[in-house]
């Protein structure tokens, strides 16, 4: 199967191409240039495997280029048990007959992006194996918190691989902060960005889609790639748990082969939902997918409207993985909806750049408005569903799985739809101790990983391992630097 950018079909590449690459040349996200269908019978055999042969099979339809041996030997090295607390890998809790929880923050850093980040390291060192790449390659990372330290954590002592991760300097929370700053290995570089992450994440295309600091790396040896969702080698290992989840409800009695189940999804980057969208598109009966926002709600607008406007105010919230004004993968979605029209996806992003806002075509309206349903929830809210999720169920939720709590809730109001509907569950409340302590009425005593032992006490809820062993971490990195400094941090690591 081939790839193509969203901005140029006319260049089609291999898989291992697309995920070396990470973004195309011309600006472009690599999509598939046809999207594989799930074959008959497929979820039939798919529900009697265990997660991470449904990792091999899903990736399979999509990878070619890959052997079915390979991304076994993969599977079983990034959905280990040494990297995951659970044999399940991305279980499903039910709270009620027909809402269920799908928790992905099993793995090493306590949140979703390990699903992916995990697999990435391998995809992506074979890939230059097959595409006979013979420099080092360094990974760029841009973060609004999580994707960072799954980054590092993937990374870290991966043979022939740097890794350089920036986050905004005000933007994340204490943990994940300690969990960026106190990452060991000799091939890692953690930085502060002064700005927020949108920033963050445009310095870092920037450093991409310059050709002149590709060329000096080059003559030293190293090619730059990513470990943002705008990498396919990041979304690909995603769709598989929406696929996984859908099993496990069948298994479980709780959806009748066939039936249609909604997932209700915390977004910022737009990389979570976008692997929904495809599990649909590839035959999973999917009802509606909803896209649950923070106070930072272009998304909400967008959906509704039509009118994606980032010429708004940024807030800073208690779910920060969500605080993002740009979602990157949007444009995918743009692409695939537009019946892969890449002069029509161009367009809509340069208007985005120029402007800060596009309109869509009243023929895209209608095809988002079959798809997706939409909703936002500020701080407050929030907080009260973290409460009340605990009141009601005795399930301790964390600030962005709360999110989508809420906007279901808001949604299965206004609407009266009833369908059975997955949230998904994006990180653990660990993570964010303070926010959650206060939803749950209690003072926070300290702040960072102290708080972890009293979110204990408060809710009989025991920790991560992870996130518990942080306490006796030592801070490695402490500078932060404007986003005009950058290519210069990239060129001083990579000397
Ligand atoms: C990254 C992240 C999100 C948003 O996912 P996108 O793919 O960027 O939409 C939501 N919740 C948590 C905890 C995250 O880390």
């Amino acid at each position: 199967m081939q790839y193509v950018s969203t901005r140029d079909t006319g260049r089609a590449v291999t898989a291992a191409m697309a995920i070396e690459r990470g973004l195309s040349t011309d600006g472009g996200l690599f999509v598939p240039a046809q999207l594989p269908s799930l074959p008959a019978g497929a979820l039939e055999s798919l529900r009697r495997m265990d997660y991470r042969q449904r990792a091999v099979y899903v990736m399979k339809l999509f990878l070619e280029d890959y052997t079915t041996a390979e991304l076994a030997d993969f599977a079983a090295r990034a959905y280990g048990p040494k990297g995951f607390d659970t044999p399940k890998i991305a279980p499903v809790r039910s709270l009620d007959a027909s809402t269920h929880v799908l928790e992905l923050w099993h793995g090493p850093t306590c949140a979703f992006k390990d699903m992916a980040l995990q697999m990435l390291p391998y995809l992506l060192t074979a890939a230059m194996g097959k595409n006979g790449e013979d420099r080092q390659v360094c990974i760029l990372v841009a973060t609004s918190g999580d994707t960072g330290k799954a980054a590092l954590e993937g990374f870290a002592g991966v043979e022939g691989t740097k890794i350089c991760v920036f986050y905004p300097r005000d933007g994340v929370s204490d943990i994940q902060k300690l969990q960026m700053t106190s990452q060991e290995g000799a091939n890692v570089l953690v930085c502060a960005v002064n700005g927020n992450f949108d920033d963050a994440q445009a310095a870092v295309k920037e450093i991409f889609s310059d050709p002149a600091m590709r060329e000096e790396l080059a003559g030293r040896g190293w090619m730059l790639s990513s470990a943002n969702s705008i990498n396919w080698g990041r979304l690909l290992p995603q769709i598989v748990y929406y696929i996984s989840a859908y099993c496990d409800l069948l298994n479980a009695g709780a959806a009748q082969a066939g039936e249609k189940v909604n997932f209700s999804v915390p977004t910022g980057n737009f990389g979570d939902i976008l692997a929904g969208y495809y599990a649909k598109k590839m035959g999973l009966p999917v009802g509606k997918l909803i896209c649950a926002s923070n106070k930072n709600d272009v998304l909400t607008d967008f959906l509704k409207t039509g009118v994606y406007d980032k010429n708004r105010p940024f807030y800073t919230t208690i779910s920060p993985s969500m605080d993002i004004l740009v979602s990157s993968n949007l444009e995918r979605l743009l692409y695939d909806l537009t019946g892969m029209d890449d002069r029509e996806t161009a367009g809509y992003m340069e208007a985005l750049k120029r402007d800060g806002r596009y309109e869509v075509t009243p023929r895209l309206k209608t095809a988002l408005d079959g798809l997706f349903a939409a909703g936002c929830c500020d701080d407050e809210e929030t907080k009260d569903v973290i409460a009340r999720c605990f009141k009601d169920h005795g399930y301790l939720i964390d600030t962005h799985t709360a999110v989508a709590y809420g906007v279901l809730e808001k949604y299965r109001r206004e609407t009266g739809d009833e369908t059975p509907c997955v949230v998904v569950s994006t990180a653990s409340p660990y993570k964010f101790c303070s926010a959650v302590l206060e939803a749950l009425g209690e003072r926070p005593e300290s702040q960072g990983p102290e708080l972890i032992g009293q979110l204990e006490r408060a809710s009989g809820v025991p920790a991560p391992m992870p996130l518990k062993a942080l306490a006796g971490k030592t801070v490695r990195f402490r500078d932060s630097f404007d986003k005009a400094q950058l290519p210069d941090v990239v060129r001083d690591f990579l000397k």
